[in-house]
């Protein structure tokens, strides 16, 4: 009943600016019903008579009766304005600016003793595939949590392991020390190669082992990295999951959620979760086919069953799901290729100089020859018009690559590197193939090599959109919610304060 002068079809005037609840009261005085209770009073005064002393004495007993009554009459509407205005609040308040809306404190855990991130990573989920069909798990996390509207900008290049490397450490790869999938040493001559596992190629501190220096447990299904020992992080059988590709998706989650069922004090705050797909078909059929769809489709499944099994435990609210990817996908039909041997005429490149080809491609060339020399040689022909497609490919010395690529402080990066356009792939030489399938390590500036950053918990705004950034600002993220001490990173110490509750 109190409610009805405050509904939200008839807010009450907006003064400029907004009156503090302690005012309210006043607001009450232009209602009717109030102001009809002044009436008696004014009418009794006006009849009151200075010679009759008994009239005088029941004129003051009344207006102290009438007093009394506007006093109570008063209290009722004050307080039923106020619960009123606090309960339109609660809802809509037309007066609070959207800077100010609710909720904007973190929301307290209810069952677990200390905060959980599990960091999920869905390989090669090309921002935008979300919309492809029905995926009602991942927009529940979206609806309820925290998107990058635009979504998650890898590092270069938008390879698998050097992205993965960069989510978990906040470094640039020269930093990281993994500049690409696979590589040489130039000072040991040591390759590196999807299974290397020996620290000295894992610079810098991954997350699990930023959380077991700590003294909390981690727990690692499937990262790049994750089986290095490093620091305290010894990869035990117990939380450090072997990379078995064969694994099915949905044993990795029950895995995931059978840490949950541990003593509180050995949960372990850290759980990585990884999933091949849709990588694995994006680079098969290209980001556009329906084998896509059916993909983006079982990820969503495995969301939703991962959710079913934290609300289960009664949890859901309580852990922070963190749901990203590595990089995007674009593309390919062999009408789009530049072939290297085209470039014969101006230079010959030995098969034995080239480290990557495609879409990175790096050369570094013996002692005795000049990077300067083949950068100038190859770029000649590139751009001579004569070299089908060369247009799309430009060579670099890595010192003079974008600085906004982060890519040359290190001396496992190579002296030369090609950069290649969206969509188009480097060959040796011509043959007879004719396929389309997709790829990804371009330029992290096309927006095809964008992923997906998704994120639901207590520190998490719900229905809150942010701006793209880059994956090496995860790191801080993540150390900040588990209240830990961040190793030195590439990430800005900012950036939690903007993102977290
Ligand atoms: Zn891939």
């Amino acid at each position: 009943m109190g409610s009805v002068p405050f509904s939200i079809s008839s807010p009450p005037p907006p003064p400029p600016p907004p009156p503090p609840p302690s005012e309210e009261p006043d607001e009450d005085r232009t209602n009717p019903t109030t102001a009809l209770l002044f009436n008696p009073s004014s009418t009794f005064s006006s009849r009151r008579s200075p010679t009759a002393p008994l009239f005088s004495f029941l004129v003051l007993v009344t207006c102290l009766a009438v007093a009394t009554a506007f006093a109570f009459a008063f209290l009722f509407f004050t307080s039923s304005s106020s619960s009123a205005s606090a309960r339109h609040s609660s809802i809509s308040d037309p007066k609070i600016p959207t800077s100010s809306r609710q909720p904007t404190v973190a929301r307290p855990l209810a069952k677990l003793a200390r905060p959980v991130v599990i960091l999920i990573s869905s390989d090669g989920f090309r921002f935008g595939y979300q919309f492809k069909t029905a995926t009602p798990n991942i927009h529940r996390l979206i609806a309820n949590g925290t998107e990058a509207a635009t979504g998650l900008i890898p590092v270069f290049p938008t390879l698998t392991f050097p992205n993965h490397y960069s989510i978990v450490t906040g470094l640039y790869p020269p930093y990281h020390g993994i500049i690409n999938n696979y590589f040489v040493d130039p000072v040991s001559g040591d390759v590196f190669s999807m299974n290397s596992h020996e620290p000295k190629w894992w610079l810098g501190e991954p997350l699990w082992e930023t959380v077991v220096n700590q003294g909390f447990n981690a727990a690692t299904y499937f990262w790049p990295g994750s089986e290095v020992k490093k620091g305290s992080w010894t990869c035990l059988p117990k939380f450090c999951q072997k990379y078995d590709g064969s694994v099915p998706f949905e044993r990795r989650v029950d895995t995931v959620l059978s840490y949950f069922d541990l003593p509180s004090s050995e949960i372990p705050v850290f759980i990585t979760l990884y999933f091949e797909d849709p990588d694995h078909q994006g680079h098969e059929v290209g980001p556009d086919d329906p084998e896509i769809t059916v993909a983006v489709a079982r990820i969503d499944q495995m969301i939703g069953r991962l959710i079913a099994g934290l609300e289960k435990r009664g949890i859901f609210e309580d852990v922070t799901i963190i749901l990203l990817g590595d990089h995007g996908m674009v593309g390919n039909c062999d009408q789009k290729l530049i072939f290297l041997d085209d470039l014969s005429p101006w230079i010959h490149i030995p098969r034995g100089w080239i480290q990557s080809t495609t879409p990175v491609l790096a050369i570094r060339p013996p002692p005795d020859v000049s990077p300067s020399d083949v950068v100038a040689k190859m770029n000649a022909g590139l751009s001579s018009g004569k070299v089908e497609h060369g247009n799309y490919l430009k060579m670099f010395l890595k010192q003079d690559l974008p600085t906004r690529l982060h890519y040359s402080a290190s001396y496992r990066i190579p002296p030369i590197i090609g950069l290649v356009e969206e969509g188009y792939k480097i060959e040796l030489k011509r043959s007879k193939r004719n396929e389309c399938g997709g790829s990804h390590g371009y330029d992290n500036a096309f927006f095809s090599m964008r992923t997906i950053f998704i994120s639901h918990g207590p520190q998490f705004e719900r229905g809150r959109k942010v701006p793209s950034f880059e994956n090496v600002e995860i790191y801080n993220v993540i150390v900040s919610i588990l209240k830990l001490k961040g190793a030195p990173n590439n990430g800005s110490a900012s950036f939690p304060s903007t993102i977290l509750l």
